[in-house]
Parts: C-alpha cells; structure tokens; sequence
C-alpha cells in the first residue's frame, strides 16, 4: 500500500471552500441566480459537491474502499433528507456507475464461464466423481435461492413505499419496464421459454443481451474447447483468459468509483422518497442474514445423512475457513485452507477435496445464490413490479447460472445479480440499493458458499466410501 500522505493546509482550504459554495448554492433558491440560467446553477452546485466529497474521501480521510461505500450511502441518504429534490440533479453520477458495471457484464459472463467450463476438463473423464460433485452443486444451489424466494416473499421487505412513489421511481430509475413487458409478450409458455435458451444466432443473444442464450453458448464453446486437443484449444482458451482478467480489473476499477456512484443514487433516491426506502433497507439486509443463518443450519444434518458425521464434528472442523471466508470476503482466497481443513480435521481424501473443492470456490455458491434470491424480490417490491411463478422460476434458473458464473472473489455476486436482473426485466439501477450493505452481506455470502463447498468434499468422499474422520 501506498505510504499515506499527511494532507497539508491547501487540501483543508479547497475542502472547506467547495463545501461552502456547494451549500451556498444548495440553499439559496436557484432563481435569486438569474440571470444566470438554472441549468449552469445545478451544473455548479454538483459539481463542488462531488469536488468536496472526492477531498474527504481521497485526500483527508483516506479509508477502506467498503468503508468508503458506506459512508458513501449515508452521506447520500443524509444529503437526500436535507436537499430533498434538488439533489436529484447529481444521478448522472450514479447512472455512469451503473452503465459501467453494466458494460462489463457479457464478456466478463462469456470469458468466465468459458475458461471454467473448459477447465473442468474432458467431461467423459470427469466420471462419477464429477457428476455427484455437479448433481450436489447443482440441487443446493437451487434449494439456496428457495430459501431467500420463501422468504423474501413471506416478510416482504421491500414493501411499504406509497403505490405513487413506486410509480415516480419506476419512471425515473427504472429504464427497463418496457424490456420485461415486451419479454414476457414474447415468451408465451414454458417450452418456449426454455427452447428460447438455446440461440439461433448468438451475435442476435449478445446484441440484445439475452443473458441465458450467452450462457448456453459459452458452457457448450467450454466444453467443445475441452475436448480438443491441447494445443488447438490453447490459443482460444488464451485469449479468453485474457479478456476475463481484463474485466475483472475494469471491476476494480469500477468499485474505486463506486462510493461516489453510491452516494450519487442513494442521495436521489432518498431526496425523491424519504426515508422510507431506508427502512426497507435495514429489512432486506435482516431477511438476507436470516436465510443465511437458515441455510447455515441446513448443512450438518444433511451431511449426517449422507455421511454419518455428526454435526459437531463437521462444524468444528470448518470453523477456521469460515472465518477466513469471513474475512476475506473471497472463495478462492480461502481455497487453501478450507482443502487443509476437509483433509485434516474431516478426513477427505486429497485427490477428492483437491478436485471438489476448487470447482466449488467458483461453481457452487449456495449464500450468493440465496443472496441473489432475496434481492431480486426486494428490487421487485421496492419498484412495486409483481413477480409472477414463472419470474421466480426465472430467478432461480438464472441466479444457479449467474452463482456458476460468478469468480469467488468479493462482490461478485452483486454484478452477477445484475444479470438476474436483467433477465426478469427488474431495472438493474436498484443494486444501487444494495452496495451500501453489499460489505457485510459478501461476508455472510462467502462464508456460506465455502461450507456449502465443504459440505460436498464430505457428502461425496462418504459416497466414495473413502471418508475417513479423525472422530466421527
Ligand atoms: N465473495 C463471494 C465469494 O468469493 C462471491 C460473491 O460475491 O458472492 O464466494
């Protein structure tokens, strides 16, 4: 890290001055401007507000980026109370963030799940071991978002907004109303809908960003592209790796930005809608939490049934990779140790763990599935767009693909929720919502998606007849 620098007095003095013009400009009625024109007013008044918020961040009080986001989103919501409307003028700020996250997600989705794909190897020589490890990714992916659907629809808690700010914040953040209303025209029944997976030409699917139809095309190129030989599928598999490294540094370079992109949506939110829509807020993040402590009580006792092992012992045994997943907010960064902690205090055999769990840090992740659950259902309500059988089923199709999708790195389940988002047509503006809360729930999420992990390298050496515990 960069030594921090000590800011001198100039730094305090251009804080202070583009804070006092910022409030000078937001307190004075803008006509008692004229002539100048409302328009350069605005222009102004933004501008040395974000100037200010920039100083604070950056060069006084340089911090954690989470911690940044969070700040971000109270200082958004406090400068939404104070302002109200006015402050609705800096969500271009907001709307940049979004698109650019949003400029990445085909070729980070395209890139990602081709080199995973190809990487699991010749799918005849993965055999049995591998289709277990799938079938059990597969089903407790699918039970994970169940959870965060029941829930999220039983307590509801993004609800509560008036049936006319729901309209006022559909028609100013939500451009999207229109796609999932011309998307549903255009998917009549269940067959057609599952038929219309598989693309006819796939630059049509990455034009209109028909997420399902990329996501086919990719699995099947990684496939197709793991069944060649070696040396005639390395320069492909090259230049993928190589775009999805690109995309996830434009990620970071993205998440630099996003306190800004933070505070810019949240204060236009909060200034249009009251505070409500914090409340709702703190609820989400409560009902996330929640069907993840669910979910966390649901894998001892399914590993004693398929296992034997009593729960204490599996418990126990994954305490310290869960707290590094905690911590670390990645998968993969706690690979290590949670192949450590299945070998040596849960009796799996290396050549077991070493294949499950590597394939799971990426493919299986059970906390960011049910995360992507509740939240789609959150956005949902707080936008007041009904949510039929068949978007929920939608949802849970395209929130198993998005979490096989997704690298296990920090945040990236909440750019992945954006393709479920999209999918069902919620306008994908509302992760705005989220980010402030995203450091904590990615902690909860990451800690989930690795016990899920773990729980497989049991469930699966048992079936092997190969587990072998210190104690059972
Ligand atoms: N951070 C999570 C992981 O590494 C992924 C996510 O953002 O949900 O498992």
């Amino acid at each position: 890290m960069e030594a921090r620098k000590t800011p001198n007095w100039k730094t305090y003095l251009v804080f202070a001055f583009s804070t006092l013009i910022f409030l000078v400009l937001y307190l004075t009625p803008v006509e008692s401007f004229a002539p100048f024109p409302v328009s350069l007013i605005q222009l102004l008044r933004a501008f040395f507000l974000m100037s200010a918020l920039y100083i604070l961040f950056e060069k006084l009080f340089p911090m954690e980026i989470y911690t940044k986001i969070l700040l971000g989103l109270l200082l958004g919501a406090l400068a939404g109370i104070i302002f109200q409307a006015d402050i609705v003028e800096i969500k271009p700020v907001g709307t940049a963030f979004i698109r650019l996250i949003r400029m990445i997600i085909i070729p980070l989705v395209f890139a990602s799940l081709l080199v995973g794909t190809a990487s699991l190897g010749d799918p005849k020589k993965m055999g049995r071991i591998g289709i277990k490890t799938l079938v059990y990714y597969l089903a407790y992916t699918a039970f994970a978002i169940l959870i965060g659907l029941v829930l999220a629809n039983l307590i509801k808690p993004g609800t509560g907004l008036s049936g006319q700010a729901q309209a006022e914040l559909l028609q100013n953040f939500g451009g999207e109303l229109e796609a999932k209303v011309s998307g549903l025209a255009g998917q009549a029944n269940t067959i057609d809908i599952l038929l219309n997976i598989i693309p006819t030409n796939i630059f049509e699917g990455l034009t209109n960003s028909i997420l399902l139809q990329i996501i086919f095309f990719a699995i099947f190129t990684g496939i197709a592209l793991a069944l060649m030989p070696g040396e005639k599928a390395r320069p492909v598999l090259a230049f993928f790796e190589s775009i999805n490294e690109a995309m996830i540094r434009i990620v970071h370079m993205a998440i630099k930005i996003a306190p800004y992109g933070v505070f810019a949506l949240i204060a236009a939110v909060v200034g249009s809608f009251g505070m409500e829509i914090l409340l709702s807020l703190f609820k989400y993040t409560l009902v996330t939490i929640a069907g993840m402590i669910i979910l966390n009580f649901t894998y001892p006792p399914v590993v004693k049934f398929f296992s034997g092992m009593s729960p204490m012992v599996f418990m126990k045994g994954i305490r310290e990779p869960q707290l590094i997943a905690f911590s670390t907010s990645s998968s993969s960064a706690t690979l290590p140790v949670t192949i450590e902690a299945c070998t040596k205090k849960l009796g799996v055999p290396l050549k077991i763990a070493g294949f499950v769990l590597p394939i799971g840090a990426t493919v299986n992740m059970n906390g960011t599935a049910l995360y992507q659950g509740v939240s789609a259902v959150f956005i949902a309500q707080v936008y007041g767009i009904p949510l039929s059988i068949g978007d929920q089923l939608m949802i849970v199709l395209t929130a198993t693909l998005a979490s096989i999708g997704a690298p296990g790195a920090p945040m990236a389940g909440i750019m992945m929720l954006v393709i479920v988002l999209e999918q069902v047509g919620i306008p994908s503006e509302g992760i705005a919502l989220l980010l402030g809360v995203e450091r904590i729930l990615d902690m909860f999420r990451t800690t989930l998606n690795i016990t899920g992990d773990a729980s497989a390298a049991v469930v699966i050496a048992a079936s092997e007849n190969e587990l072998n515990p210190p104690n059972k």
